[in-house]
């Protein structure tokens, strides 16, 4: 017989009922609480409003290489209303192995040949590219074929008639097309955008904007002009380009660069190390940009305006981001850092694609945002080459696209 121990009970509590603060209601089948904090602090976010994971806007993933297997991917644990269910790789043992992972079935892996499958699988409702620059066109068309929307990595193509093409594809055949220009699905990004354009700290007058980093090996696609479209512009520079126009809200009506490549180093032999470049918008607003494949990594932009500045470090990594605002207070200087609650930059842009797939919505970054930075890439490549500054507006327009100008 076991033997039994006698425990004493802890005393019941004087229980008081809940009350509306304590247990929150249901709205729109969600959990919703009131602010329980103070006025003085933040209130507490409301808990997230999951999709449930079968109604979830399903995504196959294209090209397993580093941003795929080391942020997309993760980042669906963030996402609200996206999964990944499905692959598509050139190396089948790699595929394998992170289907594993995600618990993505043998059956939704595929294989570059294979892509026309992807139109029998009801899982998969979007393809996200993140293949070499050079190969986005090829996987788009082949994507479009199936009639499943589009997310594709930046830049959208090598070229301006690529991108063009992509988009027209797009169009015909009524699939749904976004760039994936993270940055501007990305907080603090967009508080410095907000702010901007908002007015209180005045009109801006000068942008800067650094994305440089340290590249390795040659023998690698970034290195390739046929794989890469260029060196740091397309890859690293894009994002000051594509920053300092949507910070300003318009687009350059001219614009001005200089490339350098150390001689003697074959890796640039037929891509630019570092570009520096100058963009000047209708307003009177200049941006000074430079990215560089041979300077120590940064990744910094700082708007300056009548009434004050606002500097973002890390603006373009993936995290770290710390915004600082400047202006006169009373009989001061007053420099504030925002703390902002940002989430996963990946994910943000995730949702808003499936959102827009599921509402019938126009991306904020559609084929168009990819057009216009290709347009002004080849302008500044131009400008570089004569040593010229390059109007850019009638480039726009000549493409049938209105230039942006804030009135
Ligand atoms: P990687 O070199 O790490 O991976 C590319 C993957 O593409 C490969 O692993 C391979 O996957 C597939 N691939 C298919 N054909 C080729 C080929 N001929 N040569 C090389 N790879 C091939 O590149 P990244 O992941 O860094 O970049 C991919 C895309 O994402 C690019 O367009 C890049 O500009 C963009 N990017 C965007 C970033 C952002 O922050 N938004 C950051 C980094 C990159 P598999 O074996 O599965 O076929």
């Amino acid at each position: 017989m076991p033997r039994t121990r006698s425990h004493t009970l802890p005393a019941p509590v004087r229980s008081s009922p809940p009350t509306a603060l304590d247990i929150g209601k249901v709205e729109n089948d969600h959990v919703v609480f009131e602010n329980w904090r103070g006025a003085a602090d933040l209130p507490q976010q409301d808990p997230p409003a999951f999709t449930p994971p079968d109604q979830r806007t399903g995504f196959a993933i294209m090209g397993l290489g580093r941003l795929a297997l080391g942020e997309i991917l993760p980042a669906f644990a963030e996402t609200l209303h996206s999964k990944p269910t499905a692959l598509i790789s050139g190396h089948p043992d790699k595929a394998r192995a992170v289907a594993k992972q995600y618990g993505i079935p043998d059956h939704a892996i595929y294989d570059y040949s294979s892509i026309r499958r992807i139109a029998d699988n009801p899982e998969i409702d979007a393809v996200y590219i993140v293949t070499p620059n050079g190969l986005h066109p090829e996987h788009l068309a082949a994507v479009v074929a199936t009639g499943k929307p589009v997310l594709c990595e930046k830049p959208m193509s090598n070229t301006l008639e690529d991108a063009i093409l992509m988009d027209t594809l797009c169009r015909e055949a009524g699939v749904k097309l976004m760039i994936a220009y993270r940055c501007q699905y990305e907080k603090y990004n967009r508080a410095v955008i907000d702010l901007t354009q908002g007015g209180q700290l005045g009109k801006p007058r000068l942008i800067e904007a650094t994305n440089t980093q340290m590249q390795g090996p040659a023998d690698q696609w970034r290195m390739k002009p046929g794989m890469a479209g260029g060196g740091s512009l397309p890859d690293i520079g894009l994002y000051c380009l594509n920053g300092a126009r949507n910070v300003i809200g318009e687009d350059p009506e001219e614009v001005f660069a200089w490339t350098f490549s150390p001689t003697g180093d074959s890796r640039y032999t037929d891509i630019d190390e570092t570009t520096a470049f100058m963009l000047r918008f209708p307003s009177g607003a200049i941006a000074n940009c430079a990215t560089s494949y041979g300077a120590h990594e940064s990744k910094d932009m700082r708007v300056r305006l009548e009434n004050g500045w606002i500097s973002l470090e890390n603006a373009f990594a993936y995290q770290g981001q710390r915004l600082f605002v400047a202006r006169r207070d009373g009989d001061h200087e007053s420099v504030s850092e925002w703390r902002i609650d940002a989430g996963n930059q990946f994910a943000l842009e995730i949702d808003h694609f499936a959102d827009c797939i599921r509402n019938n919505r126009e991306p904020r970054t559609p084929g168009s945002e990819g057009i216009r930075d290709q347009i002004l890439m080849t302008a500044l490549y131009e400008s570089a080459r004569t040593g010229r500054p390059v109007r850019t507006d009638t480039a726009l327009r000549a493409r049938g696209l209105t230039p942006k100008t804030v009135s």
